[in-house]
């Protein structure tokens, strides 16, 4: 008899023209090995599947005019009516420029469910009303333009497949990672001790832990502060927002 997984399996389901990109980059390193352990799942569906005119066309030109092609409304919500019949828990995200920018938070949330299906954007992007229409999370990678969601999806499920249980492995839950409380993540170094004239710094060579954790911990806020001032002034607005929340509580504990 076979024995049962000890985990779920995350499924993912890609909606795209260009199935054959999947899995790609994941069924390498961590991600492949975690394929294969079937920690995770995948199926690439092919959009054009869904045209129903006998040139089983997916795009037409832009109203109003202008360059480029746009993706037909009603081709993407039969893929994404299929997407859902067979991940009917699973959120549906399309990957477009114009939405909310991906985060850290986002993505345990998703990796602690059961998938997701991925929308791929080609050409000029979708028809509007296909957000009207849908159900459908519109999720931005980065302020950058890509020529289509492929590599956007990619990126997208790499970050969940490493948070999934067992395949980062028991030596990093990945809690102290960039963006995990807000900062990026201190500097890292290995041996050689000396290179080119460098050398690696003298406390993280002491032993002395609590030593080496403040270091760290300092390192993270200047390198935060100085790198990302949009990262620092989130960070330190929430700092200062639950030491005032912590003394509102002090005071109202103490009946002032
Ligand atoms: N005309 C669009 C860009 C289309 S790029 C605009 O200016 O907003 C073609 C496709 O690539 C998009 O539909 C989307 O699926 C994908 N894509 C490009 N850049 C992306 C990004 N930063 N994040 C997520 N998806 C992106």
């Amino acid at each position: 008899m076979q024995s049962r997984q000890d985990f779920m399996t995350f499924a993912a389901t890609v909606l795209t023209l260009y199935p054959e990109m999947f899995p790609g980059p994941l069924r390498h390193s961590l991600a492949g090995r975690a394929l294969e352990e079937r920690r995770w799942s995948i199926e690439a569906v092919q959009i054009r599947d869904f045209a129903t005119d006998k040139h089983r066309s997916v795009d037409d030109t832009p109203a109003g005019g202008g360059a480029g092609m746009v993706l037909k409304v009603d081709v993407l919500a039969a893929a994404i009516d299929h997407a859902r019949l067979i991940q009917p828990d699973c959120p549906v995200l399309a990957m477009t420029p114009r939405g909310k920018p991906l985060s850290q938070a986002r993505v345990r949330e998703l990796a602690a469910g059961p998938g997701v299906s991925v929308l791929c954007g080609r050409f000029e992007g979708f028809d509007e009303r296909i957000f009207e229409g849908r159900d459908v999370e519109e999720v931005c990678i980065g302020d950058i333009v890509l020529s289509g969601g492929e590599p956007a999806a990619i990126m997208l499920l790499d970050a969940c497949i490493r948070l999934l249980p067992g395949v980062m492995g028991a030596a990093s839950s990945g809690a102290e990672e960039s963006f995990e409380d807000g900062l990026l993540e201190y500097p890292h170094f290995t041996r050689p001790v000396e290179w080119e004239g460098r050398t690696i710094p003298e406390v993280l060579r002491s032993g002395d832990h609590a030593k080496i954790a403040a270091w760290r911990k300092q390192q993270a806020e200047d390198d935060t502060r100085s790198r990302r001032p949009d990262l620092w002034e989130r960070h330190s607005g929430a700092r200062d927002q639950s030491a005032s929340g912590a003394r509102q509580k002090r005071d109202r504990d103490q009946g002032q």
